[in-house]
């Protein structure tokens, strides 16, 4: 065996994407699978934001360019999150990056020392904790629970909170709940923050645009957490646009100039035909994306409605992202023993909720990311499986 380097052990993964190969090499002997596993839009990129792309091709923007964007890209986000959040930054406050995914780890590199404590949510996205533990931090579960409809408990944070408290991640709309943060448990959290000001936030708001039936909250519109917030955006859901890789953070100057400087080490830039495709998707007619989001609401309603009557599975109705997550411990198993045994023999892929932390037992992810026949599908394969585990 070669010997890697020991923080490796520590770095974890994502595992739609190992479930995602299993569902593959089971269509490739045959099977057929209803994929309710990945994080992405199953509708194509806008016409007119590919062809802007196209344009910028032929344009020549097929040369390097500067590691925190293309200047007028980053002026073009700070317009439209100014507007959008209700907030005031500048060019000088945006970093692009391939997707909004090294904002996370790009963010955490420049700001944790070992033994530094975040508190993240659990069940939450895998990769913070996943490089929380990378960089030998400590990362400190704030638990979400469906009896508290995944909103963060309060008291919890208030306890959990201290001075060697580095950093706080926030995601709202949920992945994978697709829970919201209510815009007064916001405010909550910010006025508790006033009291550690030398706490950062990392305020993950790539479902900001797939809210349902609520408007967005953002931390940064409370007094002082603007000077101390990362937000994280992009491009991936909102306009399906996963495979562009296009995605930024939105910062304190400072902080921007040494994310860019780990972006030149790294991957020296954003691509830059890939940041004129996304000028006109935050420019350009937003039709498209609004058609896909009442899309999402339908299969939503679909879904959670149809998992509802299947015995031993409970599920909310989540105001955002494109996620449910049933509890399904009246099924009587572990969940990764269920999520194993709905994809091998029930022909559905899905996710363990203990793919996002040991707080998501009890639980599946299902994303809706799926025509609505799939989901039909899907809800019929579920509700045998469930038959035959419940004996
Ligand atoms: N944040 C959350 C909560 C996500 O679910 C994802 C993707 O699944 C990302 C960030 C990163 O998305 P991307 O790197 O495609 O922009």
């Amino acid at each position: 065996m070669p010997q890697f380097a020991r923080a490796m052990e520590r770095l974890g993964t994502e595992t739609a994407f190992e479930v995602l190969a299993r569902a593959k090499a089971l269509e490739a002997k045959g099977r057929d699978i209803v994929h309710l596993e990945i994080g992405e839009p199953d509708f194509d990129t806008p016409a007119n934001i590919v062809e802007a792309g196209k344009r910028a091709l032929d344009e020549g923007f097929t040369h390097y360019g500067p590691s925190a964007g293309l200047p007028e890209f980053r002026q073009t986000i700070a317009s439209y999150i100014s507007k959008d959040r209700g907030i005031s930054v500048g060019p000088e406050n945006v970093v692009v990056t391939p997707g909004g995914k090294p904002i996370m780890f790009y963010g955490m590199l420049a700001l944790l020392d070992p033994g530094d404590e975040v508190l993240y949510p659990n069940p939450g996205f895998p990769i913070y904790e996943s490089v929380i533990q990378y960089m030998g931090a400590k990362a400190v579960p704030l638990v979400l629970r469906q009896e508290n409809e995944f909103r963060l408990d309060l008291d919890e944070v208030r306890d959990k909170l201290n001075k060697n408290t580095k950093l706080i991640i926030l995601n709202t709309p949920q992945n994978p709940t697709g829970g919201i943060l209510p815009a007064a448990d916001i405010e909550a959290i910010a006025g508790m923050l006033r009291e550690y000001p030398d706490t950062w936030i990392l305020s993950d708001e790539i479902y900001s645009k797939l809210l349902y039936e609520s408007d967005h909250a953002s931390i940064t519109t409370h007094p002082g957490m603007l000077e101390r917030t990362i937000i994280l955006d992009g491009f991936s859901k909102t306009y399906a646009m996963t495979g562009w890789r296009l995605g930024y953070g939105i910062m304190p100057e400072a902080l921007a100039l040494q994310v860019a400087r780990l972006e030149t080490n790294c991957n020296s830039c954003p691509t830059s035909f890939v940041q004129r495709a996304g000028m006109e998707a935050l420019t350009g007619p937003q039709d498209d994306a609004a058609a896909m989001r009442e899309e999402f609401r339908r299969r939503r309603d679909f879904l959670v409605d149809g998992l509802n009557k299947i015995e031993g599975v409970e599920c909310l109705l989540p105001g955002g992202a494109f996620y449910v997550f049933p509890r399904i411990t009246g099924l009587g198993r572990p969940a990764a023993e269920v999520a194993k045994g709905l994809l091998e023999e029930g022909g559905v892929a899905a996710l363990s909720g203990t793919a996002f932390g040991a707080h998501g037992e009890g639980h599946l992810r299902f994303s809706y990311a799926n025509s609505l026949e799939n989901l039909d599908k899907a809800l019929g394969r579920v509700s045998d499986f469930a038959a035959t585990i419940r004996g």
